[in-house]
């Protein structure tokens, strides 16, 4: 191993001196938070940075609870080959073999990488300078793909080039700020505290969502719109914009062109406003509402997110909602502009250095003019790539028509968020070799992998970010890297080298890749594009390591350099002829609706999406107990009259199944089906579900919202349709329920262990707590629960009480006079007590006589249940809220001066506002 790779391995292993406050950002969605750590005796204490302009010392409850996810439980630390644990350079040479036969085999186009926004934009230039330059394949892409590639494709159609013209101020600023497609309120929740904050008289807000979200509870106006219906809306709104004369004429003679063809399109579309209404299933008063205040509001900001992506018109719609901007001469202007909110830390990184499929490096595409041979040379490439890869969807397919020999993933787990993910597994069990380097040893996807590679995690990672509004920001390493885990930039670079490529490859540090990175964005910049981090390109180590938050392009001026903080004002864009494009775009549907139904059978659209509290697939906020307290597993969200049709009642088991899956599935154990609990609903449109996309195989049985999605995708963006699956929708039929919590000590136990001649599990979800493992359970059949306690348990039950007619069992397991294990069954429509209390059970304390009796009848002694969290930084729960307002507390400020709820990340507002408003149902 040479120096190069050794030197980078020690650099990482220091971390921060103990006192030192380190800077860094925040790793979950693309409001990119800054953050302060003080690594203290008893951990890292985390701190929203009040210098960055993304949060300014503001942080969400993901945020603030990075702390709890610190842990060593679940690392992967060191490098495996074909099961065996190996040191790095066997582990390096193995890679690099692989890779090698399958190009000397195959081809290079044998060869791909899949990528992901959790990357640093360092460890994403060094893959795909690897892939693209060296390896001459193009097929380099990331995850990216799944959240924001539909806007992505719009900025290109219209801008020339993949930018977003404003920043965050602009949502304050803003007179008028419509939410499309975005529950803000959770997905980005800090942005949504900076709109909710920057309130004031006559500034309006409109929600466009089908779903009645939290971020509602910031909504002047809510457009309940027909899923798919987006771009009719916004065409809408184009027509009423031209027949209104509220069109911006002298900016689109001078800055624009498109405008007939795009309006032709429109009127199509939308003849009148009764036509809209009708498609879109809206109030006719309600669209007049909207279209009269985007009228006469000059500042207005568009914020857009995966609603609109993640569509198979994704990019129209972004286009759609790019018309009305440019039509208006809104794009770039202080509180005026589309925004479009990315959701991962760094997909804006990952396009900056050509993570897409589809791009070259430095927002250079393979058809710019002199971009291939410009990259080609300043890479010193020997056989650069020759045209666009394959994008996700398409990458899979080909990984399983076997065209793809070696598949590198990294950071990401599309086991379980691409769609159809049954047939994504099936492809990454027939791919000859995948590589996964992650900082987690089991996910889904590394369960396939062939060889595994411990990557640097959070808080031990040095690189750069780019949030969505182009700010480029530091994230720092504070932790030392345990075991044998290393940069992801370091692996490519140690494989690049162990290919005979190292004079290429030959970064001591992270600050060296981006200054490399920052001087070809300034070749990219000669040709024409926007981004450009060459005033960066001669930054000292020192410097790199003092770089503050600035938003690119990045200027050289007398007193340094300085960033952009908004672009395309002047009305100049980067198109050839300098001229914006408004899109000629139409309504198109997927899916037929859901009168596909035979007889007897109900099928619902299924919408998708995230959770306050949880993160992607949980890899990370599945650590933090309080984190999964909030929603201790997933729900599927339905409207009372579905609910009715179905026979389902809140809080009972429900099957989905896609229309397609054949009984039984593809694979037995793997039939496209979510069981989980109904809730019951106003705030979903009848004939939809909601189901939430973070449960893996780690912690559920049959919870994969991917599943239940096609691979439909956007023709021009690559974007899957997970907005708008279809499922047949039953009650699950079962026969009892149990609660089972297990001690840490006690040792893990997998649902794989229920024996075969106890019945049916037919549904189980794992919910870590604070002192204990725990399971949701439910089955079919009568399990002998007496010989099943000590398997279950761990060990032979001290305590145990049966009522065999009544269809109960409690078994308790006890370590002297502390409970190690508790088992509760009831049968299917039985209470249950919350797992608050029941994890306070196996504290350690030793257990009073009367605690044992509560824990036998499955009962909290004392008050009331305080039901599920809803503010998680303090623990408080919804019936402690509901007991609060009963006792007189009427306003959030009573409620927190009395119970603390909502005092200090402050997440947990909306939801205490539709408390108070009776609205117990609002939706996440
Ligand atoms: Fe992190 Fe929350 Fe900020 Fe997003 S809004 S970057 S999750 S603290």
């Amino acid at each position: 191993m040479n120096s190069g790779i050794a030197s980078s391995g020690e650099t990482h292993r220091r971390g921060a001196r103990a006192g030192q406050p380190v800077r860094s950002t925040c790793p979950y969605c693309g409001v990119g938070c800054g953050i302060q750590v003080r690594t203290a005796a008893a951990g890292p204490e985390i701190a929203g940075d009040p210098s960055h302009p993304a949060n300014q010392g503001r942080l969400c409850v993901k945020g603030a609870a990075l702390g709890q996810t610190l842990v060593p439980e679940g690392r992967l630390l060191t490098p495996r080959v074909d099961g065996e644990d190996v040191p790095w350079p066997t582990a390096i040479a193995a890679v690099a073999d692989r890779l090698r036969q399958a190009r000397a085999q195959h081809g290079p186009g044998s060869v791909a990488f899949y990528l992901s926004g959790q990357l640093l934009t360092e460890d994403y230039y060094v893959a795909n300078k690897l892939a693209k330059g060296f390896l001459g394949t193009p097929h380099v892409d990331t995850n990216s793909r799944l959240c924001m590639s539909s806007a992505v494709a719009a900025h290109k159609r219209a801008f020339g080039e993949d930018v977003v013209p404003g920043c965050y101020e602009d949502v304050e600023l803003a007179d008028l700020v419509v939410l499309a497609g975005s529950n803000a309120a959770w997905a980005h929740p800090v942005l949504f505290q900076r709109m909710q904050g920057s309130a004031r008289t006559g500034r309006k807000v409109v929600l466009i969502d089908p779903r009645r979200t939290a971020t509602a509870d910031l909504a002047d106006l809510h457009l309940p719109l027909r899923p798919g219906t987006d771009t009719c809306l916004f065409n809408g709104l184009l027509v009423w914009l031209a027949d209104h004369g509220a069109l911006d004429t002298d900016y689109l003679a001078n800055h624009c062109s498109g405008l007939d063809d795009a309006l032709a399109c429109a009127r199509a579309d939308a003849p009148s406003l009764a036509a809209v209404a009708r498609t879109c299933d809206l109030p006719e008063d309600d669209l007049r509402r909207f279209y009269t205040w985007f009228a006469r509001t000059p500042r207005t900001v568009t914020a857009f997110s995966q609603g609109i992506n993640q569509s198979v018109a994704g990019t129209d719609k972004g286009n759609a909602i790019i018309n009305v901007h440019l039509a208006t001469g809104r794009v770039g202007r202080p509180g005026a502009g589309p925004l479009s909110l990315t959701g991962q830390p760094n997909a804006m990184g990952g396009r900056e250095v050509g993570g897409l499929a589809n791009t070259l490096a430095a927002h250079l595409d393979y058809d710019t003019p002199g971009a291939r041979d410009a990259v080609a040379r300043f890479w010193g490439s020997p056989g650069l790539a020759d045209g666009p890869g394959l994008k996700a969807v398409d990458l899979f397919e080909a990984v399983q028509r076997g065209d793809i020999q070696v598949l590198w993933i990294a950071g990401t787990n599309p086991a379980v968020s691409l769609p159809d993910s049954d047939r994504v597994r099936d492809a990454l069990r027939r791919c000859p070799t995948v590589i996964v380097s992650d900082c987690v040893a089991n996910t889904d996807t590394s369960a396939l992998a062939d060889i595994q590679l411990p990557a640097a995690a959070w808080g031990e990672k040095d690189g750069t970010v780019t949030n969505s509004e182009r700010c480029l920001s530091r994230q720092r390493g504070f932790l030392p890297l345990p075991g044998e885990a290393r940069p992801d930039w370091w692996m490519f670079q140690a494989v690049a080298q162990a290919l005979g490529h190292g004079a290429a490859f030959r970064f001591a540090d992270s600050a060296a890749v981006f200054r490399e990175h920052a001087a070809l964005t300034g070749v990219a910049a000669q040709l024409g594009r926007a981004l450009d981090l060459s005033a960066l390109a001669d930054l000292s180590g020192a410097d790199y390591q003092r770089l503050s938050p600035i938003r690119w392009p990045v200027r050289r001026n007398p007193s340094g350099v300085a960033g952009t903080d908004r672009l395309f004002g002047d009305g100049h864009f980067a198109t050839p002829d300098g001229r914006a494009r408004l899109v000629p775009v139409r309504v198109r549907d997927a899916l037929p609706e859901p009168a596909v139904a035979a007889a007897g059978e109900t099928v619902l659209t299924v919408n998708t999406g995230r959770y306050r509290d949880q993160w992607h697939t949980m890899t990370r906020t599945g650590l933090a107990p309080s984190l999964l307290a909030h929603r201790g597993q997933p729900m599927i969200d339905m409207h009372p009259e579905d609910a009715r049709r179905t026979g389902l009642t809140d809080g009972a088991l429900a099957v989905l199944r896609r229309p397609d899956a054949r009984p039984g599935g593809r694979n037995p154990s793997e039939a496209a089906q979510v069981v989980a609990p109904v809730r019951i609903t106003t705030a979903q449109r009848p004939g939809e579900v909601f189901v939430p996309i973070h449960w893996s195989r780690r912690f559920s049985g049959s919870a994969l919202a991917s599943e239940l999605m096609t691979r439909l995708t956007d023709p021009v963006s690559g974007q899957p349709d997970s907005k708008r699956g279809l499922a047949r929708v039953a009650p699950l039929a079962t026969d009892w329920q149990a609660r089972l919590l297990r001690h840490r000590e006690a040792g893990p136990w997998q649902a794989g262990q229920w024996p075969a001649n106890n019945g049916v599990l037919a549904y189980h979800c794992r919910q870590p707590l604070a002192h204990s493992d725990s399971w949701w359970l439910a089955g079919r059949g009568t399990p002998d629960w007496a010989e099943l306690a000590g398997e279950l348990l761990g060990g032979t039950p001290q305590l145990v009480l049966s009522d065999t007619a009544a269809g109960r069992f409690r078994a308790v397991r006890m370590a002297g006079p502390s409970v190690v294990a508790v088992l509760l069954v009831e049968p299917p429509a039985g209470l249950l007590p919350e797992t608050a209390w029941l994890d306070g059970c196996l504290g350690g304390e030793a257990l009073a006589d009367e605690q044992r009796r509560w824990l036998l009848a499955g009962a909290a002694p004392d008050g009331p249940d305080p039901g599920p969290v809803v503010c998680s930084c303090h623990q408080v729960g919804r019936n402690e809220i509901l007991a609060a307002m009963d006792e007189g507390c009427d306003t959030v400020q009573s409620l927190g001066a009395r119970l603390r709820c909502g005092t200090q990340c402050g997440s947990c507002l909306p939801e205490l506002r539709a408390l108070l408003a009776g609205e117990a149902e609002t939706a996440g």
